[in-house]
């Protein structure tokens, strides 16, 4: 097989800077934005509590108080990212960013849209917040803009999705890209890897099946274990035990070499979280996990997509 574009970015997997570099011939950088959304596995919707890992504060600007608008936080976004991007996507990316009346949503995006230099949106949500609407709504902005849709996922395993208490199950998920794909819209799927129960088998599995799904991009992280957390007390009664560094790194590789060479990686640790952060240490040190996965993909002269196998 021929080594893949990306090789010679220097990086052994397909990463989203180069992505985009390639798409638009410049740097975009995603703006976060809090538009004030719920999430229906905390407010009773689907479930109370949420996820086990969740910390369920939302952004800092959320706890600070009172949230400025859409445009007010592309305003400052821009200013900040500015001299290291000349295009931007909104990243609506705090709770679940579609769930809310279509209508109110059209208002949100339109207002991001029309902000200078943004070229497009990430939505993040959840796989039983996609409806029809909107999907008719992203659809039709993704005929002139470059739209994501961001979908936790986690796991394909239904025993680990209820032990985590996702609220949804490995079915829904599947419906979700049924209804999102072949609209110009693009799937990115959150994944973690040392969920509690899960063995290598199935990180492996979550990450054949996203392979073989009409999937554009993926999220990885290892979990965490905050304080304030279910998972946190779990972690604090060592009832669980968190991944180390060597397996994670391991698994990581093991996942890109079977994820297809052109989907877009769109991250590979986790980040922020400092102030309620209790394990595991390594995984604060971002560069170092980054370091560490590329030597590995060295160390067994391989990268994103050697082993991927087109399934029909
Ligand atoms: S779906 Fe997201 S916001 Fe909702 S509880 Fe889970 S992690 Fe938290």
């Amino acid at each position: 097989m021929p080594k893949p574009d990306f090789w010679k970015n220097n990086k052994r997997y397909y990463d989203l800077k180069s992505y985009w570099r390639n798409l638009f011939g410049c740097n975009v950088h995603k703006l976060q934005i809090d538009a004030g959304f719920s999430c229906p596995n905390r407010d009773g919707y689907v479930a109370v509590g949420g996820c086990i890992y969740c910390d369920g504060r939302g952004s800092k600007l959320r706890q600070k108080g009172i949230l400025p608008s859409v445009t007010e936080q592309i305003a400052s976004g821009k200013k900040y990212y500015k001299p290291h991007a000349s295009k931007f996507v909104a990243y609506f990316q705090t709770f679940t960013n579609t769930y809310a009346p279509v209508e109110k949503l059209r208002e949100l995006y339109k207002e991001a849209l029309a902000q200078e230099d943004v070229i497009g949106l990430s939505i993040g949500t959840r796989p039983d917040c996609i409806d029809t609407y909107v999907v008719e709504l992203l659809s039709e902005h993704a005929k002139k803009y470059h739209i994501w849709v961001e979908l936790g996922l986690q796991s394909a395993n239904d025993q680990t999705l209820q032990f985590i208490n996702r609220g949804h199950n490995f079915q829904q998920f599947t419906e979700s890209v049924k209804l999102l794909a072949g609209n110009g819209i693009n799937i990115c799927v959150h994944i973690i890897i040392g969920l509690p129960g899960e063995n290598d088998k199935d990180v492996l599995n979550t990450a054949r099946t996203l392979a073989a799904m009409p999937v554009n991009g993926i999220k990885i992280h290892s979990l965490l274990a905050l304080d304030g957390t279910v998972l946190g007390e779990m972690y604090k009664k060592r009832t669980i035990s968190m991944i180390t560094k060597e397996q994670y790194v391991s698994l990581a590789a093991d996942v890109l070499e079977i994820l297809p060479p052109e989907m877009v990686i769109q991250r590979l640790t986790a980040d922020g979280y400092r102030d309620i952060f209790l394990a595991p240490d390594w995984a604060m040190n971002k560069l170092d996990v980054l370091n560490s996965i590329n030597k590995e993909l060295e160390r067994r002269d391989s990268y994103q997509g050697k082993k991927y196998r087109i399934t029909s």
